[in-house]
């Protein structure tokens, strides 16, 4: 099967409450057979923050390709495009980087590791005698393992003593943490993929879940393909898959103006009130707040909230009564919530609508605040984003405390004075010099971050020392100052652990290319090199595997929420991923959090005090113990508020950048991959019919999309998105194109046209609404190079040129599956049958 064609393969019908058959699938290049594989090695992918289980196929050294893994209860063996068929080929592309860069005249030359390590430690300790430790920031990535978070984090927080660390988890699920915590007390998702199979309704809250996590989506229409289906409802200013899904299943399509989920969300809160759709008693024994929020969303009757959001009140109250009339209703949410502003706001209003109904904890009744990256999770358990490790709270001295004995430390060298710096903050610190040595480690901000012209201007200054650390030369290493190469996936050993807190282990596969070493390796030699020593002036550093990292690690998360005590390497080599917590109480992992319903919100168990949504300012310890939330969740409201940048006569259109399906954030990885870069090639940009015509432009005609900062040339999609808002992926940079943009060629990066602004609580950039105008630039001689699989195809009943180009792939169905860890599925469904036959393992 050409998976490029068919993004999610052959259907596999199952009814409510049942389990989710499993389909085995598989990709091998160059036509090798599985006879011919010399070995299978254990992982879980790492192209979205899904974390399917898979086992890579290894032929003479080589990654050759993949295979799911039949007994994973992530994925139930099957894998999506970009798992199938880019896994694996950048391992072996002919440009990684095998030595070690340095800057010299100018150009970045190659060197031995004793010289660019030793040009970063004397650089990196000169400074810390000059300027102390807030001269130093660490940039991170969601794409790296826990071992190599953790390692940082205590280098960062305990060798250094620096606030300023953060990781691209900060454009794209800090608002699912901040939900969270703003919840619950504390971040860690409470929901379950198993909840899929249970619902009666899945609400996706800006989540084209068919593009960003293709296989969560089969397991959506597998639902929707067997017995009692659920009802969809999608709230997305595009016509998406789930768009689609939603009228097929008698859901609600709600596509709002950019810019307004908040009002949406307040909408729906206020309907489920008036109607008596929420439970009181429950509300009562396990929530604080309700009279504030049922205040707060009083004025946006349905009529208010379609002036608003520009859609039919109609709508909004049948929504509504899908939430309040289901008997169990799982939600999703993802960057058209956590990327626009009220990020924090909109996405707690969807943890309220749950806590209003007590649909928290029970099978099918699940929260699942997404993540966008595959290790995002353990960037934030670690604390390598900025947050004490093991969900600690930076302000209470008790946790502060913990660390210290833990590490062998003084407190006062682990950073807790103020809240971390978050990513645009630091960025902002090194434009002015005073953080004067950046690590950037796995990521790519030349690109990813809003504003590029002014990321490249501050990363290209000599104000700073930029360390990056990358399989590639990326538009980041670049401008870097030393580079060090790294090993990628397959290539090093670690753990990761995905959306629904699901650890999985990935094993070394392969070795990595010349002299590439793994991120934890090169973290290592940085601390070895410095010298960092605890009180007994022991090394601070005390291990030198992954699996000696990890046993530090669990020790740090003894007692936590985020207990991982009770797992080890040898258990998670096992048949499935497992969640946590794991420890004596649970030696099997936890499928979902909060079926007793107790929340981890006792003054010196939470995570933080909490925040005023609408503003940002923080609750105060005294303010915090005085609200004695003992074990209830908060329901916090805020009113709606226009978003920072509106329409003009000048930029007449809405602006928003996002994903799709067959790439993964800068295409370090998908865009060596031939099919899927094959698939998608360029840039492109994608307008409502509406707008379209009344521009004068047609389909595939070259276009200028200018905001107030910037502009880009790229071919115009006809395209599913509302009138008035224009779509552009986020994909594109520059390193595979001769000239552009920087070197003075057209400009493509969508990000060249976003703002330097964040939402006040989690601090996450907005890449949702910016003011444009678009304007026709030259004729069309073919199609817009989007592709035509998903929501990025022309509109219904418009001829949509083919995507296709995938070699050939392997799928098997297996009828008697049995997931180890899937306790969920619960005594009142099928009870598994046995094991799943020629699996994976
Ligand atoms: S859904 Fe995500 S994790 Fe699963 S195969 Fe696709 S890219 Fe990989």
């Amino acid at each position: 099967m050409d998976r490029i064609a068919d993004i999610w393969g052959t259907r596999t019908p199952h009814d409510r409450a049942t389990v989710w058959p499993a389909r085995v699938d598989s990709y091998l290049a160059d036509g090798i057979t599985e006879a011919q594989v010399d070995k299978w090695v254990s992982s879980a992918c790492l192209l979205c923050s899904n974390g399917c289980g898979c086992d890579i196929a290894v032929k003479d050294g080589r990654m050759v390709g993949i295979r799911g893994r039949g007994t994973d209860v992530i994925n139930h063996g099957r894998l999506g495009p970009k798992g199938l068929y880019g896994s694996t080929p950048f391992a072996s592309s002919g440009d990684r980087l095998t030595r070690p860069l340095i800057r010299e005249g100018g150009e970045l030359v190659e060197t031995t590791w004793d010289v660019a390590m030793g040009k970063v430690v004397e650089v990196s300790q000169r400074l810390l005698r000059e300027k102390g430790p807030l001269s130093h920031g660490f940039y991170t990535s969601g794409q790296l393992f826990l071992e190599e978070y953790y390692t940082l984090a205590v280098i960062g927080k305990a060798g250094i003593g620096t606030p300023h660390m953060d990781g691209n988890t900060r454009l794209c699920t800090a608002t699912a943490a901040a939900a969270m915590k703003e919840s619950f007390g504390c971040d860690g998702q409470p929901g379950s993929y198993t909840d899929i199979d249970w619902c009666d309704a899945l609400f996706l809250f800006g989540h084209n879940m068919p593009e960003t996590q293709t296989v969560l989506w089969m397991r959506v229409l597998d639902r929707i393909s067997g017995g009692q289906p659920p009802k969809i409802v999608c709230v997305d200013p595009r016509r998406t898959m789930v768009a689609d899904a939603a009228e097929r299943t008698g859901g609600v399509h709600l596509a709002p103006r950019p810019g307004t989920n908040q009002a949406l969300m307040n909408g729906l809160t206020r309907e489920l009130i008036v109607n008596g759709w929420h439970d009181r008693a429950w509300i009562d024994a396990h929530t604080l707040g309700f009279d504030d929020l049922a205040a707060i969303v009083e004025p946006y009757t349905p009529e208010h909230v379609g002036d608003i959001c520009d859609i039919d009140p109609a709508d909004l109250r049948r929504a509504a009564a899908v939430f309040g009339e289901s008997e169990r209703v799982l939600s999703t949410v993802l960057q058209g919530f956590y990327q626009s502003h009220q990020a924090t706001a909109a996405s707690v209003a969807v943890n309220n609508l749950h806590l209003l109904r007590g649909m928290i904890g029970k099978p099918g009744a699940g929260i699942l605040q997404m993540n966008g990256q595959p290790t995002a999770q353990n960037n934030r358990e670690c604390g390598a984003d900025g947050d004490l490790p093991g969900f600690r709270n930076w302000d209470n001295e008790k946790h502060v405390q913990e660390l210290a004995a833990l590490w062998n430390v003084d407190p006062l060298v682990i950073p807790h004075w103020a809240p971390p710096t978050h990513a645009m903050q630091m960025m902002r610190y090194v434009e002015q010099g005073s953080i004067s040595f950046l690590w950037i480690s796995a990521t790519n901000p030349a690109v990813s971050m809003p504003e590029s012209a002014r990321i490249r201007a501050i990363l290209s200054g000599d104000q700073c020392f930029v360390v990056v650390q990358d399989l590639f030369l990326t538009e980041t290493a670049r401008l870097a100052d030393v580079v060090l190469p790294a090993a990628g996936w397959g290539e090093k050993t670690g753990t990761f652990t995905n959306v629904t807190r699901t650890v999985h282990l990935s094993d070394k596969a392969v070795e990595p290319p010349g002299e590439a070493r793994s991120d934890l390796d090169i973290f290592l030699l940085y601390a070895e090199r410095m010298g960092f020593t605890d009180s007994d002036t022991a090394p601070l550093v005390r291990w030198r595997t992954p699996e000696e990292a990890f046993a530090a690690w669990q020790e740090c998360s003894r007692g936590r929420p985020v207990d991982y005590t009770g797992l080890s390497y040898e258990q998670l080599r096992g048949p499935t991923g497992i969640a946590w917590p794991c420890n004596a109480d649970a030696p099997d992992g936890t499928d979902r959090l909060y079926t007793d319903p107790v929340f981890p919100t006792d003054t010196d168990q939470c995570e933080n005090y909490g925040h005023d949504l609408l503003t940002g300012g923080t609750v105060t310890r005294q303010e915090y113990q005085a609200i004695d939330p003992a074990g209830r969740a908060f329901l916090k409201g805020a009113p709606y508020q226009p978003p920072h940048e509106q329409v003009s006569a000048d930029y007449p259109l809405l602006y928003s950048t996002g994903r799709t399906v067959y790439h993964f954030h800068t295409r370090t990885k998908t865009a060596r991959a031939r099919a899927l870069q094959q698939a998608a090639p360029d840039a492109w940009v994608e307008l409502s019919q509406h707008d379209a015509e009344a521009l004068g432009i047609a389909e595939g005609d070259r276009v200028s999309v200018q905001s107030p900062r910037g502009r880009i040339e790229v071919q115009a999609r006809i395209g599913r998105v509302r009138p008035g808002a224009v779509f552009a992926p986020f994909h594109y940079g520059y390193w595979d194109l001769d000239a552009a943009g920087p070197d003075g060629g057209p400009a493509r990066d969508a990000n060249e046209l976003t703002m330097t602004i964040w939402d006040p609580v989690s601090k996450q950039p907005l890449f949702k609404t910016a003011a444009c105008r678009v304007t026709k630039i030259g004729d069309a001689t073919e199609p817009a190079p989007a592709p035509s699989t998903a929501a990025s195809a022309p509109p219904q009943g418009r001829p949509a040129p083919a995507t296709a180009g995938g070699e050939p792939t392997g799928a098997r169905i297996v009828t008697t599956p049995h997931y180890p860890n899937d306790p969920s599925l619960g005594t009142d469904s099928p009870a598994p049958a046995s094991t799943v036959a020629g699996s994976a393992r």
